[in-house]
């Protein structure tokens, strides 16, 4: 009987994004249909912008290949390997070589030819296709019908799909940021009013899971480079305006791009029962919007595009810093004047609910860090205190996971309350101090809960037992590496992936601007508890039965 492994990819920009889940039954199916023997599963729930050397699932396929692990890798279709022809025919030669055969629902792939001329239909198909899908569209407009999503201040009209109705509520909502808009108000002021006042954002009331969700940001009002926010909305005038610009794929970064189509493809249509401006306010916010853009970014209004650097060299930071004001994440909000990235506190930054406005930059922070880290958990005091946790860990391995539950949950709890407080005094007259002691009181909750989750680590992993003596060898040997990645190759995918692992987050705290900086790295305590930092390599050992990765699949 042959061997089998299963592999399965979910990527959100897959056109049949067909679940993890969904993928690996019908991959068991197809094994069970040709009575092979699954030994193990790989999966990816990568972010779509990562190319194949950064999947750690597609990595450690490759590896079972080249070891002749198995016979057999059964997959949903073979575009979830690569959808690029070009690697998916290396992969199948590399595949041949070692004697693995390649196997989706529709059989067995015997040769590299035969995946060629798949994935070459596949390229002359889909785009056929995609053709078909824009010529019903086009039709559709022609007709005054609007295929996809509705915007702000509409309704779809019921039994008639692709129409539209006003919807008063929000109409109002659309005047008040037109009329505000062109009275000089900024887009950011805007938006922090419309979430303090509690005002349904487009997202919430367009979305059954998003009902409630009430946080607006200026990218909302103005949009970004193609000024598609609710300023920019043709359809508030009454006229919609189809195949203005499309989306194509970028083939480096794998990220979507939008690109403005030329004139005659675009179609306009006139719907006056669906104006919601008048047409005096529409031109001054208009002549308001364009005088903006100008003394942003000069004459043409338009900022300048920098070349868009390719994913897989992400920065180790991004994803851990945390706001030292409000504890939400921060994100990258600008460059600093040698290209280097800066982060911000992204509620300050897009939605004006935080005041922690400084941005930081995160090369000088990391090198900051990366000495730091290397001071601290190098210290005679840290292993021993690593030591500790990890005799604490295996004790209540067993009944953390409840806990952790548990305490996620109250902390939820406390960070709404918190927040429906500080709300309750911008907007209050009566005299704080009340309140204030209140939220001392959450606050100080919440900050012990997060000392006790930090401590209890993500949640289930298993913990590698071994004994004393070896633990701290393993300890510093792991911590050696990593302080030396850092320095020597920090934007390597292992070097960050061992420091995520290592640092749980890094919250970073108020400065004055050319002041040091100023910040907390918190460690993850299992991390110390004798997991391997590093991705292992497996190829020695044959355990490749037990063995399931899921990436942490952030984005899903
Ligand atoms: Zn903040």
């Amino acid at each position: 009987k042959k061997t089998a492994v299963l592999y399965a990819r979910y990527s959100s920009d897959m056109q049949k994004a067909t679940s993890i889940d969904g993928q690996l039954l019908l991959c068991r199916k197809v094994a069970l249909r040709n009575n092979l023997d699954v030994i193990g599963e790989f999966v990816d729930a990568a972010k779509s912008g990562l190319t194949e050397g950064a999947r750690d699932g597609y990595q450690r396929l490759l590896n079972g290949v080249r070891n002749q692990e198995f016979d057999v890798v059964v997959v949903e279709h073979f575009d979830r390997l690569s959808r690029d022809p070009a690697t998916i025919q290396r992969l199948k030669q590399v595949f041949e070589f070692n004697g693995v055969e390649l196997m989706d629902q529709k059989g067995v792939y015997a040769t590299a030819t035969d995946i060629s001329i798949a994935s070459l239909y596949n390229t002359i198909y889909k785009p056929q296709l995609a053709e078909k899908v824009r010529r019903g569209h086009d039709n559709a407009v022609a007709n005054g019908r609007i295929p996809g999503s509705y915007a702000y201040g509409y309704r779809p009209r019921a039994g008639a799909p692709g129409e539209r109705v006003i919807d008063e509520n929000e109409a109002k909502i659309v005047l008040r940021i037109f009329t505000e808009y062109v009275a000089g108000r900024s887009t950011r002021t805007i938006a922090a009013d419309l979430t303090r006042e509690g005002v349904p954002s487009p997202g919430s009331t367009r979305h059954k899971n998003k009902a409630g969700r009430t946080t607006w940001n200026h990218q909302c009002i103005t949009g970004g480079r193609y000024g598609r926010g609710i300023i920019g909305n043709d359809l508030y005038i009454g006229e919609i305006h189809w195949n203005v610009r499309s989306t194509i794929l970028n083939p480096e970064t794998q990220k979507k791009q939008k690109r403005r189509n030329p004139e005659e493809r675009h179609i306009i249509v006139k719907k006056p029962e669906l104006r919601i401006v008048p047409q005096e306010l529409w031109d001054r916010a208009q002549k308001v919007r364009s005088a903006r853009a100008v003394s942003m970014f000069g004459p043409t209004g338009k900022p300048r595009r920098r070349a868009v650097i390719p994913r897989n060299n992400e920065h180790p930071l991004a994803g851990v810093l945390r706001c030292g004001v409000c504890n939400g994440h921060m994100r990258i909000a600008q460059s600093s004047r040698n290209g280097a990235p800066r982060a911000a506190c992204a509620s300050a930054h897009q939605r004006g609910t935080c005041e922690h406005t400084h941005s930081f930059d995160m090369d000088v922070l990391l090198e900051d860090a990366s000495d730091k880290i290397q001071v601290k958990l190098l210290s005679p005091k840290a292993i021993e205190e690593a030591m500790r946790a990890w005799k604490e860990e295996r004790k209540n391995d067993r009944n953390k996971g409840s806990e952790h539950a548990k305490l996620e949950r109250r902390r939820g709890v406390l960070t709404t309350e918190i927040e429906r407080l500080s709300y309750a005094i911008a907007n209050s007259r009566r005299k704080p101090d009340e309140l204030l002691k209140r939220i001392d009181e959450c606050d100080l909750e919440r900050e012990s809960i997060e000392a006790r989750l930090r401590l209890l680590g993500g949640g289930g992993e298993n913990v590698i037992g071994f004994d004393r003596p070896k633990f701290s060898d393993r300890y510093l040997s792991e911590v050696r590496r990593l302080i030396t990645a850092l320095k020597t190759n920090p934007k390597a995918i292992e070097t960050r992936v061992a420091f995520r692992n290592l640092i749980e987050c890094i919250v970073v705290h108020p400065v004055p601007k050319r002041m040091p900086y100023e910040y907390t790295p918190y460690l993850n305590s299992s991390a110390l508890c004798g997991k391997n930092l590093f991705p292992e390599n497996r190829s020695k050992e044959r355990e490749i039965s037990t063995f399931a990765y899921y990436d942490n699949g952030k984005s899903g």
